[in-house]
Formats: structure tokens, C-alpha cells, sequence
């Protein structure tokens, strides 16, 4: 039996109180598309642990890389020595991404990559005698990692951090946006941010968001306008562009990266989750060259992990396995079930809004529910659902098969109907 008084008393979880614990459940082992809890019942997988395991879990492929990789080595540092999966996996992201991304660092996890895109901005800008530089520039409502530099620019009310906000750098925070991914555009949209760059331009090192889906920040989907808009004021003004795509890489929204539905390139880009197929942690930033032969000298960091083997030969192992069947099509078939799927909860009490990007379905709510009571009622009810603040959403693995998918939904829609308002 596993000792579930000393989680209570000594563990904690993502966002969690020791003083009061969040309710959790045990789970023994995870297949396809469905988590085992020690209880034996199995729920189906509506997460994907956090946007990470899009090919479900267990995956044959992802195993046997890291079977293979384990019998060479697990790991080896990267300071002077230099690994075939490393290597491979800085090939597959070339690949993948657009052309002028030309330069790869490895690190441990999406909030260091973000910290480490942040860092190689400003010292791009000192080695280019930019040094009053001092800022960045990004949206409310956003949400980019909690170490410290990621935390400066989370939305700085609803971000988590509030109460750190005196120890934090400040920066320049512009009205989120407000045009929806199929909504018409109007120019009026960009008005807030191309005023605010205009006025603070000169002490902007770069503009850093999430593009297409700002995650934690409200699942709210918006309109590709942006992206070029935005890319073009950065053009305009000698501003570095850093895309957060930790959340949205590797087909989630429908296209490889979210960047790919405008059809514009950020200097410089951050990935995680994904990257690994969900089996462990690794990020990576991906710059062009004016940016990575701009420094003007050495990059002054280096996790103790960096280019994990382990980490990297996995990693390619699943992109191998994305690009080796027609990903799009399976994640356009989930984003059509997900659509009808959910598109009855829309007529339901205490249902704001749904909608639907790639293999992402969200049920916003019109007040914050209560997230425990309905983790454990989406439990009953045989899915793995965790909802936070007023959002109820799904985002499965790529592999889910349409009666899954159907339960997945009904569940939602049961679970949603029987808690009208739960706080
Ligand atoms: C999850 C996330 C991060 C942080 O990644 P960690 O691996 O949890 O540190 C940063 N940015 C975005 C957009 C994310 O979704």
C-alpha cells in the first residue's frame, strides 16, 4: 500500500498547502490513453499531464529509445563533450521549424528555457550597446514559468506570484488580446501594444508571449493578426521577438508550432512539455543566428542536466513518431469529436463560453469552480479532468479513439450539469 499520510504530511504538490492538502489520488501505472489508480479503476486521460504526453503513455517507441539509450549512457555532462542524441534531437528541431532558426540550447524545464531566452535577449542588447535596455514587454494574462525572471512577466495579478511583486523586475504589461482566433480583425487590436512599443521601444530588450493560446491565463485563443503585426512593429523598432511555445509546440493547436498559423518567425523560441512525448523533463531555445552570434562572447549558462541523453534520445523518438504518421489529420479528427463533443455544454447553467483549437477544448465557466469537487466527481465518473479557476478543459493525447473521446465529453457535459455552481 502506498503510505498516502506521508504525501499528506510531507509532499507537496504543483500549487499545493501543506497546512490544508489538495485532495490526490494514487495511480499506479498509465497506458494509451488511460491513467490506473490503485484502487484498479481506470480513468480516461483528458490532460495529457499537462499538455506533455501527446502520444498517451507507455508508447512502445518512447520505451524502447529509452531502453536503448540506457544501455549507452544515461547521462554525460555536456561542458566539453559533445552526444549523439543531442545532436540528433538539435537536427529534428531544425527540421521542424522554420528555416532562420538556426541555434539550439538545451535546458531542464520550460520555466528555465524561458529564463535562459530572457537572459541571451539582454545580453544580445549589451553586446549590441544597447545597454539601456532594461525591460520587457509582454501581455496580462500571461503565463511563462514560476522562477523568478519567468515570474516578472506572468500576468501580474492573476499570475500566481502577486505577492512576490516587489521582488521582481518590472516590466511593461499590455492589455491581452482581445480578437479571437476566428473573430474578423480590425487594426484597432494592435493599437494598445503598437502604442506602448512605440513610447517604450528604447528600453525594450524584447516582447516575450505565448502565441495563438494563452494557456494558464485564460485558455483564450487569438487571432494570427497579431503575430505578424507584432513581428513587424519588433522589425520596425530594433525589438527582439521570444515566443513562449512550451505549451502549444508539437501540433497541440493544429499546426507543428502556433507560430506557423501566422507565418512569422520570433528571434527566438522557447519549447518544453512536448518535446519529450511527456516522458521527462527537458526545454529548449532556439534562436536565429544575428542572436546567437550577436552575444558578443560566451552564453553564461549551463545547467548540470543540459542535453540530458536520456532526455534527447527520447525526444526524437517522438518526434520521430509524430512526423511518421499524419499527425494532422489525427489531430484534426480529435478537434472535430472535442468540438461536438463539448458543444452541448455550451446550453448549460453557469457555462460562459466554449471553444475549441486543434486538439484543445475549453468550457469556461462564469465563476471559479470548486477544482477539488470536481476532480473528484470527474473521477467518478471515469476521466481524468483538472480544471483550474473558471476553466474546465481538455487537451488529450493525440491518440485517443472516438468512443473514448465521446465518453471523455459526456463525462464533461454530466460532471458540468450536476455542479451548476460549486463555489
Ligand atoms: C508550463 C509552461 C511553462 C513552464 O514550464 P515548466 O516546465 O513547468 O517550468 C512556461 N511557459 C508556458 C507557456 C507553459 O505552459
Amino acid at each position: 500500500m502506498m503510505d498516502l499520510q506521508f504525501d499528506r504530511d510531507h509532499l507537496w504538490h504543483p500549487y499545493s498547502n501543506l497546512s490544508s492538502p489538495a485532495l490526490t489520488f494514487p495511480v499506479v501505472s498509465a497506458e494509451g490513453v488511460r491513467l490506473k489508480l490503485a484502487d484498479g479503476r481506470e480513468l480516461i486521460d483528458g490532460m495529457s499531464s499537462w499538455w506533455a504526453c501527446i502520444h498517451g503513455y507507455q508508447v512502445p517507441e518512447l520505451n524502447a529509445a529509452l531502453h536503448r539509450q540506457s544501455e549507452q549512457m544515461a547521462h554525460v555532462m555536456f561542458g566539453s563533450l559533445t552526444h549523439e542524441p543531442a545532436i540528433r534531437l538539435g537536427q529534428h528541431l531544425l527540421a521542424i521549424n522554420d528555416d532562420a532558426l538556426s541555434q539550439v540550447f538545451f535546458a531542464d524545464s520550460g520555466s528555465v528555457a524561458v529564463e535562459a531566452a530572457m537572459k541571451m535577449a539582454a545580453q544580445y542588447c549589451h553586446a549590441q550597446g544597447m545597454s539601456q535596455k532594461k525591460r520587457f514587454m509582454t501581455f496580462r494574462s500571461g503565463y511563462h514559468g514560476d522562477t523568478f525572471g519567468a515570474m516578472s512577466v506572468c500576468d501580474p495579478v492573476n499570475g500566481m506570484h502577486h505577492m512576490f511583486s516587489r521582488l521582481l523586475n518590472q516590466h511593461h504589461f499590455i492589455d491581452p488580446p482581445r480578437c479571437g482566433f476566428d473573430d474578423a480583425w480590425d487594426d484597432v487590436y494592435i493599437e494598445p501594444f503598437k502604442k506602448a512599443l512605440e513610447r517604450h521601444h528604447e528600453e525594450t530588450i524584447a516582447v516575450i508571449f505565448e502565441p495563438i493560446v494563452q494557456g494558464v491565463g485564460g485558455m483564450f485563443f487569438y487571432h494570427p493578426e497579431y503575430l505578424r503585426q507584432i513581428r513587424s512593429l519588433c522589425d520596425e523598432y530594433g525589438v527582439l521577438l521570444i515566443f513562449d511555445e512550451i505549451a502549444t509546440g508539437f501540433g497541440r493547436t493544429g499546426k507543428m508550432f502556433a507560430y506557423q498559423h501566422a507565418g512569422v518567425v520570433p528571434d527566438i523560441l522557447c519549447l518544453g512539455k512536448a518535446l519529450t512525448g511527456g516522458y521527462m523533463t527537458l526545454s529548449a531555445v532556439l534562436c536565429q543566428p544575428h542572436v546567437g552570434h550577436g552575444m558578443g562572447g560566451n552564453f553564461m549558462h549551463g545547467p548540470t542536466f543540459m542535453a540530458n541523453p536520456l532526455a534527447c534520445a527520447v525526444a526524437s523518438a517522438s518526434i520521430d513518431l509524430l512526423l511518421a504518421k499524419d499527425w494532422q489529420s489525427e489531430v484534426q479528427s480529435l478537434s472535430d469529436q472535442l468540438r461536438k463533443g463539448i458543444a452541448p455544454c455550451a446550453d448549460l447553467p453557469g457555462v460562459a463560453a466554449t471553444r475549441v483549437l486543434g486538439a484543445i477544448a475549453v468550457v469556461e465557466m462564469e465563476n471559479p469552480v470548486d477544482v477539488d469537487r470536481l476532480i473528484a466527481a470527474f473521477v467518478d465518473a471515469g476521466v481524468w479532468v483538472r480544471p483550474f479557476s473558471n476553466l474546465i478543459y481538455l487537451m488529450p493525447p493525440y491518440i485517443m479513439q472516438t468512443p473514448d473521446t465521446e465518453a471523455l465529453c459526456g463525462s464533461l457535459y454530466s460532471v458540468i450539469k450536476n455542479n451548476p455552481n460549486t463555489q
